[in-house]
């Protein structure tokens, strides 16, 4: 689909279902109820709303919207393919109050139109990012409303920092998918537990803030925790003013074995700087 938001697809429900037949069905159509591809027909009929086929096989009606996320919808079809488009090419996103006022729809369809749309871009089997030879990259934020406080003479005033913000830790594969995952401590061993659920062992990390608390872990695993420890001992670790702190903080999670393989590959690392 391209950008043009001038395309008829976008204003004309004729177009749009063509369009999405066309995508939908480029051998022509097939039965979504019972698979049939030969023996299906098209109703021509006034009587018979647009767009609408017969299955001789299971003898079931069907139009190109069902099994599809815009199925047993009263919205017409090109707003759905308008807020889909919208959805899928906004870099921040765009909320239901902005879909709301960008379709002439009521903000409960937009919100429901949101959460249907946002439903179908899941990705049902997620694999690891990043693998051998590939970069992930990791990122932390903080969101949530701004935060007042009561001060002495100066009435409310905005909290600065992000206390009371949730944390949220962001893990991209370079060129490829990104996996956010809401954190409740900012701390090594959060990082280290999520970075090695989301992505591959193989892949290379890389941080810009974290740089200090992760580089430890890059690359990752090389060896097993046992190997690294034998064959790299802490007391080689080149002198770095955080490896200490780092050390420690890693030391206090529950997972000796991770514990083990970050500090000791931290070694690694820094020697290679
Ligand atoms: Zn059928």
């Amino acid at each position: 689909m391209t950008a043009d938001l001038t395309n008829p697809i976008f204003t004309d429900e004729t177009k749009a279902r063509e369009y999405l037949e066309s995508v939908r069905w480029p051998d022509g159509p097939f039965c979504p109820h019972c698979g049939e591809a030969e023996n299906v027909k098209r109703l021509h009929g006034k009587s018979h709303r647009p767009g609408l086929h017969q299955c001789n096989s299971c003898r079931q009606h069907f139009t190109v919207t069902v099994g599809t996320l815009y199925e047993r919808s009263h919205i017409p079809l090109h707003k759905w393919l308008l807020a889909t488009h919208l959805m899928a090419s906004s870099k921040k996103g765009i909320s239901a109050h902005q879909l709301h006022r960008m379709l002439g729809i009521t903000y409960k369809s937009a919100w429901f139109m949101a959460h249907r749309i946002r439903e179908a871009m899941k990705d049902e089997n997620p694999g690891p990012l990043g693998g051998e030879g590939k970069v992930v990259e990791a990122d932390e934020t903080y969101i949530g409303p701004k935060r007042y406080r009561l001060k002495n003479g100066k009435g409310w005033k905005p909290i600065k920092g992000h206390s009371g913000k949730w944390k949220v830790l962001t893990l991209v594969e370079r060129n490829g998918k990104a996996r956010s995952v809401k954190i409740e401590k900012l701390n090594t061993a959060t990082i280290w537990q999520v970075a090695t659920r989301v992505a591959d062992r193989k892949s290379t990390l890389i941080t810009d803030e974290l740089r200090m608390r992760l580089l430890g872990i890059a690359p990752w695993a090389t060896t097993s925790p046992a190997t690294a420890r034998s064959t790299t001992p802490r007391a080689s670790t080149p002198a770095a003013p955080s490896t200490p702190t780092r050390s420690r903080a890693i030391s206090r999670s529950s997972n000796a074995a991770c514990a083990a393989s970050t500090s000791t590959a931290a070694s690694s690392t820094y020697s290679a700087i």
